[in-house]
């Protein structure tokens, strides 16, 4: 739809925008952008009464469904890869295809869609997005569309190119005889080849409208809302098949808010992008050009960031025992005096002392074995000197940690291991298997394995 920029000015200025105000009894109607408002909801309305009486002839249906597609590419194609990304080139029959079947998916002059749909890649998911998700999933989809919104609070975009380009001009300043024309006239005149022009304006003009724009405006609520987020989880954008379905190809939005340039959506071969497809059937036929693509590498890095994150939150859920550097210290005449005179069953591995009271009924390897190392340096006996522990094992042993020992060797062991450590995007350590503080690795000869 153009939009109503300025239309309030007359209005007493200090007041603020009517979007700013309260719905009211007497200013409902104010709220109301009436242009959008008759070609978003009151056509499409009359379309569907008039669907009622009018019989939908079978040469209707099959032109309707051809032509959703191609005003539904004016779209995707034309509209959004094409002049809102600039992600490949077109020739000029190309772009006044796109333009004419683009105007016919009533959604607006492309002029005034690139720029909304730019201000929304640059501001996504804040005050400044004219269809943020945030504001809910039914203003995203219809409702920025139906209300007014204060043109001074959506975000800038740069839309020079567009300024520049002679079919885009044409398209925003003849836009009511575009739309007219190419959503209704032209699909009712084709229908007239076998008699059913009232079927054509009713089926493939008014309801293939209505369903080219629902569609589109999916791409404004479900893929900010449903789906998956394989390459960043910090914004809203999803990718999902279903999306992607009823959108041909724009439901991969995970993707294309961290690639927006990228001519394609769908990047796998089994994912649905008949926009993409189109494209590069275009250029193969020589109408495209210049098709803009990332690299491999630079997805692929995008996309094992984003398990990273993933993995780092999984793992701090997990318990991998006190820090080292909060537990208290206490030297080697405490930690025996703790355990032969007060009783308490610690053993000390690697320089770490583990408080093994409620584990010992409990140990693999018997009772015996675990109380014989009580009190003592169980470093060597641990690390292979009688058993050599699984991972696993020293996994264990981590969530029984309850002091360092001051003084010894062993301390430093796991000092340069904490300052070795690598850390996950929170700051954690990560403890990789086989790096525990408590592996420790024998002279040589001294490793029994049993
Ligand atoms: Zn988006
Ligand atoms: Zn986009």
């Amino acid at each position: 739809m153009p939009s109503t920029r300025a239309s309030a000015t007359t209005v007493e200025k200090k007041r603020p925008h009517i979007s700013a105000q309260p719905f009211t009894w007497d200013n409902w109607h104010q709220h109301i952008n009436w242009l959008n408002f008759f070609f978003v909801i009151l056509i499409p309305l009359y379309g569907f009464i008039g669907a009622y009486f009018v019989p939908l002839h079978p040469y209707t249906a099959l032109f309707a469904v051809f032509y959703y597609f191609n005003t539904g590419l004016g779209i995707t194609a034309g509209y959004h890869r094409l002049w809102a990304h600039t992600s490949y080139k077109a020739t000029r029959p190309l772009q006044l295809y796109l333009a004419a079947v683009g105007a016919g998916a009533v959604q607006g002059s492309i002029r005034w869609w690139s720029r909304g749909h730019r201000a929304h890649h640059r501001y996504t998911d804040t005050d400044k997005d004219p269809y943020s998700v945030k504001k809910g999933l039914a203003y995203s989809h219809l409702g920025w569309m139906i209300l007014k919104q204060d043109p001074k609070r959506i975000g800038r975009a740069d839309v020079v190119d567009l300024d520049q380009d002679a079919v885009v001009i044409w398209q925003h300043q003849n836009y009511l005889l575009s739309v007219t024309t190419m959503a209704f006239l032209f699909p009712a005149l084709v229908c007239g080849l076998w008699g059913d022009m009232l079927g054509g304006l009713v089926y493939a003009g008014i309801i293939r409208g209505c369903f080219v724009q629902q569609a589109t405006f999916c791409i404004n609520s479900l893929a900010h809302w449903l789906g998956d987020q394989p390459f960043d989880d910090r914004n809203s954008p999803r990718d999902n098949w279903i999306t992607a379905l009823v959108t041909l190809g724009e439901g991969y939005h995970n993707y294309h808010h961290e690639f927006p340039s990228d001519y394609r959506n769908a990047i796998e071969w089994y994912q649905y992008d008949p926009t993409k497809w189109m494209i590069s059937l275009w250029k193969q036929v020589g109408l495209a050009y210049d098709l803009k693509q990332f690299r491999q590498n630079e997805i692929e890095k995008g996309r094992v960031q984003q398990q990273q994150k993933k993995l780092d939150g999984r793992r701090a859920k997990l318990d991998w025992g006190t820090p080292l550097d909060q537990l208290p210290a206490l030297s080697w005449d405490e930690y025996v005096t703790e355990t032969k005179q007060n009783g308490k069953a610690l053993v000390a591995i690697a320089g770490v002392v583990h408080d093994v009271t409620d584990f010992i009924k409990d140990h693999p390897g018997g009772k015996a074995l675990i109380s014989s190392a009580i009190g003592k340096d169980a470093t060597a006996i641990f690390n292979g000197g009688v058993y050599d522990h699984s991972n696993a094992a020293h996994n264990l042993l981590s969530t029984m940690r309850v002091g360092v020992l001051t003084g010894g060797g062993e301390v430093e062991i796991w000092k340069n291991a904490m300052v070795d450590m690598v850390k996950d995007s929170a700051g954690k350590g990560i403890v990789r298997a086989g790096n525990q503080v408590t592996q420790v690795v024998l002279p040589h000869g001294s490793a029994v394995v049993a």
